[in-house]
């Protein structure tokens, strides 16, 4: 591309930028509605505004003016420009995940295997190391950070722009929607309504700045798993998994779930790895390595083993998470040195994207 043509591009973006979106009331560009924006080297511009579904008719007015603006710039011969109506995602992101550094995900194949545990421990290891860090339980039907996190009775605030405020728990931001409904509401709910109630957890929450946001997801590598990573963007991906059901093709499955999402692996935990005998040798029940290895030939980081320990899961059961109530705790040591080294995979595996996606 050679910089008169670059200049061209540019000289776009800072003229629709320079329209008032009708519902942020900042420039269109910056507002997020312009999207597919294209600048041929005969000098045909096109681009799409994406209105918000329920402020559609606002913008038909934004358009002709859009198309306006393009057209007086010198070298642009001709503009088409197509309006949509969608849900006001770009704009609701503003309030959402725009101050969250890096969001992450942490997936198991299977229900059962620790993935909430370890999901809750390694948010508060990441809180121990200076990270401000956030929790998102996105398991709608059987939703476990109340439990996990001792959040009783308390109800998340409503804002006036339509914003949630996370609950403050052992030094985390933390949303579930067990805090909006009880778990037995959450079970008979149908398909569309979990999926507005996670569409809703994923947009609308004030999590403010954070450095580092957790997502446990439903159990599972399946569609459901896979739309939900797809509607944020993700620094990276942590699979959690029990040496039993370590096998390769449950590892794959998650990794090939997160290839569609361009999310880079950060790394696989082998959960209840080991016991620790009395006298302090450790029983590999399940055998030893072998998520390592596994790991290794999915062509994936291994990010550390968590043993079986009881009390792990009494302080789950108590809801205050062992990082944070026991942190001299041996496991909690664990938790931390696992969090040091995903952060780690995040430098690692996290190239600056461009500043302007287009084409
Ligand atoms: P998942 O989210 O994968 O369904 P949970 O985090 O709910 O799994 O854990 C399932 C059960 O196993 C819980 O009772 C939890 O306390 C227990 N648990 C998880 N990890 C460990 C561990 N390393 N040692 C002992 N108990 C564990």
């Amino acid at each position: 591309m050679n910089n008169q043509f670059a200049r061209l591009k540019q000289q776009v973006e800072n003229r629709l930028d320079a329209i008032s979106d009708p519902v942020t009331g900042k420039g269109l560009y910056t507002s997020g509605r312009v999207s597919g924006l294209e600048v041929r080297e005969d000098g045909k511009v096109s681009f799409t505004i994406e209105a918000p579904s329920d402020a559609a008719e606002r913008y038909v007015a934004v358009r002709a003016e859009a198309e306006a603006a393009a057209r007086s710039i010198s070298g642009v011969t001709s503009v088409a420009a197509v309006l949509t109506a969608h849900e006001p995602k770009a704009a609701r992101r503003a309030n959402g995940l725009s101050r969250v550094k890096h969001v992450i995900a942490v997936a198991s194949a299977k229900g059962g295997v620790g993935k909430s545990t370890v999901a809750v421990n390694l948010a508060c290891a990441l809180a121990s190391l200076g990270m401000k860090t956030g929790l998102l339980d996105l398991d709608v039907y059987g939703p476990s950070a109340p439990t996990l996190l001792g959040v009783h009775g308390r109800k998340p605030q409503a804002n006036p722009d339509k914003t949630i405020s996370p609950i403050e728990a052992h030094g985390l931001k933390t949303m579930s929607i067990g805090y909006l409904v009880n778990a037995e509401q959450a079970m008979i709910w149908r398909g569309a309504m979990a999926t507005s109630a996670v569409r809703q957890m994923l947009e609308d929450v004030a999590w403010g700045e954070l450095d580092v946001l957790l997502l446990d997801l439903p159990p599972g590598t399946g569609d459901v798993q896979l739309t939900l990573v797809q509607r944020t963007p993700l620094a990276g991906a942590v699979i959690v998994s029990t040496p039993q059901e370590m096998a390769l093709a449950d590892v794959r499955r998650g990794i090939a779930m997160f290839d569609k999402t361009h999310a880079p692996i950060l790394g696989v935990i082998e959960n209840m790895a080991y016991f620790e005998t009395p006298d302090g040798s450790r029983a590999y029940i399940f055998g030893e390595g072998g998520a390592r290895r596994t790991a290794e030939q999915a062509g994936a980081p291994f990010l550390g083993e968590i043993p079986i320990d009881v009390r792990l899961r009494e302080s789950a059961d108590a809801g205050a998470p062992l990082v944070a109530a026991n942190p001299d705790h041996p496991v909690a040591q664990r938790f931390r040195e696992i969090a040091q080294s995903a952060l780690g995979n995040v430098a690692r595996l996290n190239k600056p994207a461009p500043k302007i996606a287009i084409r």
